[in-house]
């Protein structure tokens, strides 16, 4: 393959597969629109999946290094009673140890050791175009490139989707319509925690002994506005552990990030030589945790699927056909997880004691296989 491959947007997707490609010695450029990576500041949770594809991109350590380990999941009810419990190191085992990790962090190690002059920040993309013999696309600047593979790594809203693909194909996710994201001191939290109540749902998570992660979103239809009292409100009556992290997060509503929570559900991944990978083909509501997860293994099974030798365009459609079975338990795990989160709180308290533990089996269990489809 003597042209490169395009890779459009700067995110996990889009780093992923330069590190994957570098690692297999293939020509590749990399657009990123913005100067630098958004939401530096927030974490991300990593399921074993993620830590395994990973460790194939070669960052085993880095990420050991780097992220907090999640040892253990709680599932409780808004008043605190605990629903059930899940040993998340017993569950993947030592080597694939579940993991939470800053964003900065995580993009800094996928991006660290990359060649100068082969990633271009700042560099939007406007115009995708294809031919039998190559992928073309037009900059913001007014230049042109051409390559042998174009990658739609650029997001929810991806341009090459539409380009490529004439496809919008976003959608609100059942889970809730928007949520809020924060950083806090940790209340003494020393797990992945989940606080359900009738009207929200609360999540700390560790990035350190002294630091947690937080993410709050309603059970139905979610708050329209960014407003901060839709949270002090919402979890008022909440144990001390989340009152104390609602006080801190909006004692300085400027960190506090609220965005709407989209998915992407489109019928093609792969045409020609244009193919979408993470979120811009199948962005999922971050009910399992699977966003970044995903993405990894995308980049992960795409770059060695052109490293065996497939031309970019067999390459491309056995990557839609090796991961769609994969991305679609996801989203089923997602769709079903978010129908029973709505469901009143004293349904919950019965079910989840029996159901909880299996259903993380259902959705985690087919995941902890390589390869990953
Ligand atoms: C509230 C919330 C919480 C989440 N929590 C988790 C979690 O705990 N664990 C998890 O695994 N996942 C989580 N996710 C999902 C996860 O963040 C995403 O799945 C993941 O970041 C997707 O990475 P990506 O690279 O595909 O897309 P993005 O991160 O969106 O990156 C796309 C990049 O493309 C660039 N771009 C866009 N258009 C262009 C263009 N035209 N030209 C050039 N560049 C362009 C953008 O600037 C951006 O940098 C969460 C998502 C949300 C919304």
């Amino acid at each position: 393959m003597t042209e490169p491959v395009l890779i459009i947007g700067g995110g996990i997707a889009g780093l992923a597969l330069a590190r994957a490609l570098h690692r297999h010695g293939i020509a590749y450029t990399l657009y990123e629109r913005r100067e630098q990576a958004a939401d530096a500041g927030l974490a991300v949770n990593l399921p074993g999946n993620a830590i395994t594809a990973l460790g194939r991109l070669g960052l085993g350590d880095e990420i050991a290094a780097a992220g907090h380990p999640v040892l253990r999941r709680e599932y409780r009810t808004g008043r605190g009673r605990l629903l059930f419990q899940v040993d998340e190191r017993e569950f993947w085992g030592a080597e694939a140890q579940p993991r939470c990790v800053r964003r900065t962090d995580l993009h800094r190690i996928l991006r660290d050791g990359l060649p100068d002059g082969t990633v271009h920040e700042g560099a939007g993309v406007t115009a995708v175009r294809q031919d039998p013999g190559a992928a073309e696309i037009d900059l913001a600047d007014g230049s042109t490139v051409r390559g042998s593979l174009v990658v739609g790594a650029d997001g929810v809203r991806s341009t090459v989707r539409r380009a490529a693909f004439g496809d919008d194909g976003v959608r609100a996710a059942l889970l809730s319509g928007a949520s809020f994201r924060f950083m806090a001191p940790n209340p003494g939290v020393d797990c992945w925690a989940v606080w359900a109540g009738t009207y929200g749902t609360y999540l700390l998570i560790p990035v350190s002994p002294a630091e947690v992660y937080g993410f709050a979103c309603a059970t139905r239809g979610g708050p329209a506005e960014p407003d901060p009292a839709w949270l002090t409100e919402t979890f008022a009556g909440f144990p001390e552990p989340v009152r104390q992290t609602v006080e801190a997060a909006t004692a300085d509503p400027a960190q506090l990030y609220h965005s709407p929570i989209e998915e992407v559900r489109v019928p093609r991944w792969a045409h020609g030589r244009a193919v979408l990978i993470g979120d811009a083909a199948h962005a999922t509501a971050p009910v399992w945790a699977q966003g970044a997860a995903l993405a990894l293994e995308d980049a992960e099974v795409l770059a060695g699927l052109l490293a065996a030798g497939a031309d970019a365009p067999a390459a491309a459609a056995e990557y839609e056909r090796v991961r769609r079975p994969r991305v679609t338990h996801v989203q089923t795990q997602t769709d079903r997880f978010s129908r029973t989160a709505a469901v009143p709180g004293w349904v919950r308290a019965i079910t989840a004691p029996l159901g909880g533990r299996a259903s993380y089996r259902a959705a985690y269990g087919p995941l902890r296989e390589w390869p990953a489809r």
